[in-house]
């Protein structure tokens, strides 16, 4: 007879899911380069109704597996260097003694909906989902707060993932403040047929001269979100990014304008792009819009989705797993 350390072992949930929401930047401010490598921001995220489901299932041995399913799937990557993978290596070593005797071995699986390199915090999403599944499967904790330090380790985004709603980051975009916003956002994305990588956009940034105010939000913005002052709150969305994105992409222009011209109240590179984000008033605004940009042969394809959306939560899951 095997005797076990933990007489609850055998009564361990084995796998768990947890679904992540995608995001968007209102605001983007960024300031100059520091000499650690990074540049210090000043942003306003709002979580979007875009979501990927994380799955991590504990097994026998130590491997960790992943495989990745839905659109985009053949774009993600299915070794160590997915955030998901790093997140799961980070709980086994943060939480070495939570695993039982049953060991430490992993399956990831990530059913993909939010766009990959599109500048929508996908791979942190996935880390932040990954993150919380693996360490309420080791009964460490499913609270994003306790898990903050941990996600800021893996990545500028994945706290905010972590937490959702709409928040104002500074530092890496890692020190979070909520913000309070009334109403509800409808948005229109148009995703490209190609991504852009994060750090192209940002030496693009360097190399256009940067921006010598440095990094900041307005205060009209957080205002706006406050009194839940929908055109307000188009009148101030900000990119610093944005002339960047567009000088990598000249043909982004195009879609910015299309959308406004379709009646959008607001259009902006969402993050680093290549993703176009617009702001509607209503369903048969996004219907415009949408029918309008995906048109154009540089959209891939148009999503709508509405924000503020939740943060990580764990699913509920099947009787026994
Ligand atoms: P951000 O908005 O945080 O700058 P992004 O949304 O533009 O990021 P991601 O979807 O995170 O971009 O993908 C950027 C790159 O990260 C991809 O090209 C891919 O190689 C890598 N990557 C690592 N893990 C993941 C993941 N789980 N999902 C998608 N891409 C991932």
């Amino acid at each position: 007879m095997v005797m076990m350390d933990d007489p609850f072992d055998l009564l361990r949930p084995t796998t768990v899911t947890v679904r992540v929401s995608a995001k968007v930047n209102l605001a983007l401010g960024v300031g100059s380069l520091a000499p650690d490598g990074f540049h210090p921001l000043a942003t306003v995220f709002e979580a979007i109704g875009i979501y990927d489901e994380v799955t991590v299932t504990r097994r026998e041995g130590s491997r960790i597996t992943l495989t990745v399913s839905g659109a985009d799937a053949d774009q993600v990557p299915t070794d160590e260097t997915n955030l998901a993978w790093r997140a799961v290596e980070l709980v086994r070593e943060e939480f070495a003694s939570g695993w039982g005797q049953r060991g430490h071995g992993i399956d990831i699986h990530i059913d993909k909906s939010i766009p990959v390199a599109g500048g929508m915090a996908g791979g942190s999403a996935d880390a932040a989902g990954a993150l919380m599944a693996a360490a309420a499967l080791c009964r460490a904790t499913d609270s994003p707060e306790e898990l903050q330090p941990l996600a800021a380790q893996l990545g500028s985004d994945v706290p905010f993932c972590l937490t959702g709603g709409v928040a104002l980051g500074r530092g890496r975009g890692d020190r979070l403040a909520p913000v309070i916003c009334r109403g509800r956002h409808c948005w229109v994305f148009a995703t490209s047929n190609q991504g852009l990588s994060t750090p192209a956009v940002y030496r693009r940034f360097d190399e256009l001269g940067g921006n010598p105010g440095g990094e900041a939000v307005s205060n009209d913005l957080i205002s706006a979100l406050t009194r839940g002052d929908l055109d307000a709150v188009a009148a101030s969305l900000s990119n610093d990014l944005q002339a960047a994105a567009i000088d990598l992409r000249p043909e982004l222009e195009q879609v910015l304008t299309v959308g406004r011209e379709a009646g959008a109240l607001a259009a902006v590179v969402s993050g680093s792009g290549p993703t176009c984000a617009f702001l509607v008033r209503d369903t048969a605004g996004a219907k415009k819009v949408s029918a309008a940009v995906s048109n154009l042969p540089q959209v891939h394809r148009t999503r709508t989705a509405r924000g503020p959306a939740v943060g990580a939560q764990l699913l509920p899951g099947p009787v026994g797993s």
